[in-house]
């Protein structure tokens, strides 16, 4: 007989911290057992049970061509039967890092890693090793993976399971981290200020999507550019969420502001573990082998990492038209549920920018992480079992996004404004 989820989750507890891999996957935010997945394919993921849900996690963002996407598992499965790892460098590493090159504004060279966090860690060591500063300014609620000096203030399941700030990080290691407040200026400036001649950096989610989802204020990202050349810190764009997302220049080109670092995960591994760290030549020949800032990896460039991210690529690349087909669909997504809402007279506001949306259980606007914290995140967990009960799978967090991938149709759109308008009614 085949193990059910609940099964499977009685087993998982007893050797996995909370059963899972990562925090948030335990669905502790709402109070549930998580689904065990069996596989997925296109907008739907299948659980152990057979049971069908339509996907509106896309494995937190990489699947932006829905699941099983025959392009990417072909291009995996060549690389599978050439060998898993050698340790050596392959010519797709290559072909990826132009490619990048190419699409991605300003920067000029790429330094492949493992994960989001290892492409953060390494971007912040990057710029403190090119200043020559230690402090670094980042913003409370954006998530930058679970390196020791950002897990201070940070987003997604740190913020969901009541710790955004970790236990076992040194005060010696964060007391260099510095915490402004998204679409602030004054904080980061006032922060600049106070700090002259020792901020590396300013880290920030182009599109704060660590917290529900916040976009930028128009200026704020702009106003960062210019705090961070007034005092001769950098500016890293964390877009791995936003690279490749918004579309195939990322939040740089999408809000017409450069950054000095860029990083990137999620879609540039296709579903497979990869992140990246991209900058100017002079910023990343200060990395080893070339310059003092060591940063290396047994199985960074993974020649099946690189095949599954290097066809996603390109077929963004050669199918511009997703960005126009997933950025519509989510437009029609976030109009629905606003409709629903005052139909159903939920105090619910919705954020949505390109392919990426959330709700917040607050009737006032959501522009800044205190009005983020502002939603009832017991609405959310009850909001989220009754359209996990009519087969709508989300963020089992109120702070995460909702992703759209160019599986899903206007059909299954209009499916989930339904479930929304029922679960929000049932509220
Ligand atoms: C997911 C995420 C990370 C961390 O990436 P991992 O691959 O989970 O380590 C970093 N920054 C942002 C903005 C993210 O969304």
């Amino acid at each position: 007989m085949k193990k059910t989820s609940q099964e499977l989750f009685d087993a998982a507890v007893k050797v996995l911290p909370g059963g899972v891999n990562s925090p948030v996957r335990a669905f502790r935010a709402v109070n549930l057992a998580p689904r065990f997945i069996q596989r997925a394919d296109g907008a739907h993921i299948y659980d152990v049970e057979g049971n069908e849900y339509l996907d509106y996690v896309c494995s937190w963002g990489p699947m932006i061509l829905g699941h099983n996407h025959p392009v990417i598992r072909e291009a995996v499965e060549r690389a599978v039967v050439d060998g898993l790892s050698f340790g050596a460098p392959t010519a797709r590493e290559v072909e990826i890092a132009q490619r990048m090159v190419e699409l991605v504004p300003n920067i000029e060279m790429v330094r492949m890693v493992n994960s989001g966090t290892e492409a953060v860690m390494s971007a912040i060591r990057l710029a403190r090793g090119a200043t020559g500063r230690d402090k670094i300014i980042k913003f409370e609620g954006c998530y930058h993976g679970h390196s020791d000096c950002l897990l201070v203030g940070a987003g997604s399941s740190a913020l969901a399971g009541g710790h955004p700030t970790s236990a076992g990080v040194p005060q010696d290691v964060v007391r260099h981290t510095l915490t402004a407040q998204f679409n602030d200026l004054a904080s980061v400036e006032t922060l600049l200020q106070a700090n002259e001649n020792q901020v590396a950096c300013v880290i920030v989610e182009p599109v704060a999507a660590n917290m529900g989802v916040v976009g930028p204020k128009p200026g704020f990202l702009a106003g960062l550019r210019t705090l961070c050349d007034q005092y001769g810190a950098l500016l890293i764009f964390d877009e791995v969420i936003t690279g490749f997302r918004l579309g195939l220049g990322g939040a740089q080109a999408y809000f017409g502001v450069k950054a000095d670092i860029v990083t990137f995960g999620k879609i540039i591994g296709g579903g497979m573990p990869v992140g990246a760290y991209c900058a100017s030549r002079a910023l990343m020949e200060e990395v080893a082998p070339c310059g003092p800032v060591y940063q290396a990896g047994t199985l960074s460039g993974n020649p099946v990492a690189m095949a599954a991210g290097l066809a996603q690529l390109r077929y963004l690349k050669e199918h511009p038209e997703v960005y126009t087909h997933i950025d519509a669909l989510a437009t029609r997504l976030a109009e629905g549920m606003r409709k629903a809402a005052a139909e159903t007279g939920a105090p619910v506001t919705v954020n949505q920018i390109g392919s990426l949306l959330a709700p917040f259980f607050t009737p006032d606007a959501v522009s800044t992480f205190v009005d983020a914290k502002g939603s009832d995140v017991g609405k959310y967990a009850r909001y989220f079992a009754n359209m996990l009960e009519q087969g709508i799978y989300l963020a089992p967090a109120q702070f995460e996004a909702m992703f759209l991938s160019n599986a899903h149709t206007k059909e299954d759109v209009d499916r989930t404004i339904e479930a929304v308008r029922a679960s929000l009614a049932a509220l």
